[in-house]
């Protein structure tokens, strides 16, 4: 879990220590066009160092490095950005709509359909709001190749209400426009509990099925929210209601609620008052 492999010719993925988290990596991705792109920077702390065993893979090096695409500004995504545009001279590239969360703008910021070469390597943006406002996917066509980040979630982690996203309704529309999508390799933003395993690489049909398992996974919290409506304690009546869901059914409602699982808990709250008053 530790080394960084190939997903693609040219692809590799690596990861980024991320101590505090129950996934404990961030997974990050360097692709070697016309030099080097890197996709999601990791946590501050170990960049660049931590990319160097990718690179080498590669045949490359930090000064290789031309663009740093981040998913989204969550820092676990943001976090070696500066880092790297500072050791290698590189441009940032993220979405504005998420500078805030990253706390410094990006040098180029992107929107739907921008697309970013390197050599023979083009990643299109694909704008994916609802895990956060300004999250994107990379989509490259050619490998039909998709680093989605956190804009797909699966059925979460390991022992955790695994899904967190600012706006379920978004999230929902975000994962029905990626499944528009021709997509051979699928690298998401963390490993996944998926079908008895646990990783962040998808192949083949896989890529399609673990689009639809997340747009279950959101629905399926959409509808526990819903079935609770108003109570004294919301977040853990509607746990209770999910532990009951097959589709969670790696999931312990007797584990401590997470800031994240309320967030997203609150998110289809305010979604459904939203609907109410309409
Ligand atoms: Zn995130």
């Amino acid at each position: 879990m530790t080394q960084p492999a190939f997903v693609a010719p040219g692809v590799v993925t690596a990861f980024c220590p991320k101590p505090t988290s129950h996934t404990g990596v961030v997974v990050m991705v360097a692709a070697k066009g016309d030099g080097v792109v890197v996709l999601d920077s990791g946590m501050a702390e170990p960049m660049p160092d931590a990319l160097g065993p990718a690179l080498e893979l590669l045949g490359a090096t930090t000064a290789d490095v031309r663009a740093v695409l981040s998913t989204h500004g969550h820092r676990d995504h943001t976090g070696g950005s500066r880092a790297l545009r500072d050791a290698s001279g590189a441009l940032t590239y993220f979405s504005a709509d998420d500078e805030g969360l990253a706390g410094f703008a990006p040098d180029v910021p992107v929107t739907d359909g921008d697309v970013i070469s390197s050599g023979d390597l083009r990643f299109e943006v694909v704008t994916t709001p609802g895990h956060t406002a300004g999250s994107v996917c990379f989509y490259e066509p050619t490998l039909k190749l998709l680093v989605a980040g956190d804009g797909v979630q699966g059925v979460g982690s390991a022992r955790k209400l695994p899904v967190y996203y600012e706006s379920g309704t978004r999230y929902r529309a975000s994962l029905r426009k990626l499944l528009a999508l021709e997509i051979d390799t699928l690298v998401v933003g963390h490993p996944l509990a998926w079908r008895g395993a646990n990783t962040h690489v998808f192949t083949g049909a896989q890529c399609h099925e673990l689009l639809e398992d997340s747009f279950a996974a959101a629905e399926a919290i959409r509808a526990a929210v819903a079935a609770v409506g108003p109570h004294p304690t919301p977040h853990r009546a509607a746990l209770a209601v999910l532990a009951t869901s097959p589709i969670f059914d790696h999931f312990d409602p007797g584990d401590p609620v997470e800031e994240d699982t309320e967030a997203t808990l609150d998110s289809e709250l305010r979604d459904l008052a939203g609907t109410a008053v309409r």
